[in-house]
């Protein structure tokens, strides 16, 4: 038995006293029938946007996504002022789409008259029940589905993922989320068109791909999305690497590199989507970096190096953001710091300079990632002392900024306005101090900027 939250019943309600009918319907009664937290109520009626409209004074119109979103507010007893907002509550009139001429959008959308022609326009059976508080709808029998755990289509799949390509995708997320299969005649239709997924945009790629990453089923997802040909289109490197091979002599692996990487991948136990990518490609130079000695012994040398370029290409090709670019490099760029105990203090400083201190604790998840999915223990000693050292490093206030002269001397000794040159002098002039061979007092520094400006540029 299943009950709606007295919100939605309250709205439901409201439509049928004015001789409308209303259900809830769509991932919130999916996610009801199976017990989960529903985030955001969606809701299916017969009355169209303008006599939505005209029932709910606290109700506004998306254009773009044809939607009318009710303003559910906090209850409160005070008068005087409005209340908080609590949710928004989004309804959509019964539609019928035909025509999908890009694999992504309907040509047409027009008024449906029935629930049950809007169901029908409905990608999976799962999101095909409605519910008006007492009677489920469910010509679909998604409910069974829900008990066997199946992402089925609604009608014919081969018809369904032609019309809108974006569904093979949202079939692998909705599996990955609730740990589902793809039932068989769906995933055969998902195999059969997988390069229609290019007439998706990279941006709704990247959206349902970081979602899959972030699900509790998403190192199976990944797999599931190379075995019916998705995987190729999205992130070629990473099947091609199921190619190379890694165990050898000498060596702890125990997996080919493409497994390795969706192994790390799930165990990295960051929540963060960009960290749980970065941790899936950290290694994908590793292909390109291939050898093998006459002993058999297996080595990638400088892979990092290869698998940090993939890195920024992944970037502009799923459309990151800048910042989440610079954080997938950065992460992998650097992901084979060694944790060596015999490190100094001015070598780890240097780490935590090129990872920057706000993303230690993402390069650490992607490290424990890195050893689980090698068959490896979770943590090490060294890598625990490691960490302890990194804290205390930090807490030595000791940086650039910390330096005696600062950017302002470099560009009126050097005659420069802003720009990089500055950033390098200052590291140059920090690493000496770092070391001990220059000591952190003004009138020796200002010295070596002036020494350092004769020879400029550097020739070496
Ligand atoms: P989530 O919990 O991720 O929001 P959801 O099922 O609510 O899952 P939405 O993308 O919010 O998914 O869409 C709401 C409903 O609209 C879906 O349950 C489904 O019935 C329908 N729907 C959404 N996208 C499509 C699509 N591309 N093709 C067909 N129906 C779709
Ligand atoms: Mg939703």
């Amino acid at each position: 038995m299943i009950t709606l939250p007295q919100s939605a019943l309250t709205i439901i309600t409201s439509f049928q006293k004015a001789g409308f009918e209303c259900y809830a319907v769509g991932g919130s009664v999916r996610d009801l029938l199976l017990n989960l937290p529903t985030k955001g109520w969606d809701f299916t009626t017969n009355a169209t946007p303008e006599q939505i409209l005209g029932l709910f004074p606290d109700s506004f119109y998306d254009n773009q996504f044809g939607t009318v979103g009710i303003k559910i507010r906090k209850e409160t007893n005070n008068k005087d002022t409005e209340p908080e907002l609590e949710d928004i509550y989004e309804v959509t009139t019964y539609r019928s789409e035909e025509g999908y001429g890009d694999h992504r959008h309907p040509d047409k959308i027009t008024w449906g008259k029935t629930l049950t022609e809007d169901l029908s326009r409905r990608d999976f059976t799962i999101n095909a029940i409605a519910f008006d508080g007492k009677n489920l709808i469910d010509p679909y029998n998604g409910e069974a589905d829900l008990s066997s755990k199946l992402i089925r289509t609604v009608g014919n799949a081969g018809d369904r993922f032609r019309e809108d390509a974006l569904r093979m995708l949202r079939a692998v997320r909705f599996a990955a989320r609730l740990g589902f299969a793809i039932e068989g005649a769906s995933a055969a239709a998902i195999n059969e068109h997988a390069a229609l997924i290019q007439k998706i945009s990279a941006e709704r790629i990247r959206d349902e791909f970081l979602k899959i990453l972030t699900a509790e089923h998403a190192a199976d997802a990944v797999l599931v999305l190379k075995n019916l040909g998705l995987l190729h289109f999205i992130l070629p490197e990473l099947e091609e690497s199921f190619a190379t091979p890694q165990k050898s002599p000498k060596r702890h692996h125990i997996y080919d590199v493409g497994t390795h990487s969706v192994m790390a991948m799930k165990f990295c136990p960051s929540t963060d989507p960009i960290v749980k990518l970065a941790t899936l490609i950290h290694d994908l130079g590793k292909p390109k970096t291939f050898r093998k000695d006459a002993a058999g012994v297996i080595t990638f040398y400088n892979h990092e190096v290869i698998s940090a370029r993939i890195a920024k290409s992944v970037g502009s090709r799923l459309r990151l953001s800048r910042k989440q670019t610079d954080l997938l490099i950065t992460l992998v760029r650097w992901h084979q710091f060694s944790v060596d105990e015999r490190q100094t203090d001015s070598a780890l400083r240097r780490f935590i300079r090129r990872v920057g201190k706000e993303n230690l604790a993402h390069i650490l998840a992607l490290r424990i990632g890195d050893r689980l999915g090698g068959g490896a223990t979770e943590t090490s000693w060294r890598l625990e002392l490691y960490k302890k050292r990194l804290d205390d490093v930090q807490k030595l206030p000791f940086t650039v900024a910390d330096l005696q002269v600062n950017g302002h001397d470099v560009m009126s000794i050097f005659d420069v306005p802003p720009g990089r040159i500055i950033g390098e002098v200052l590291d140059l002039v920090f690493t000496e101090v770092e070391k001990g061979t220059l000591a952190n007092e003004r009138e020796t520094l200002l010295a070596k900027l002036k020494e350092l400006k004769q020879n400029w540029p550097k020739t070496d």
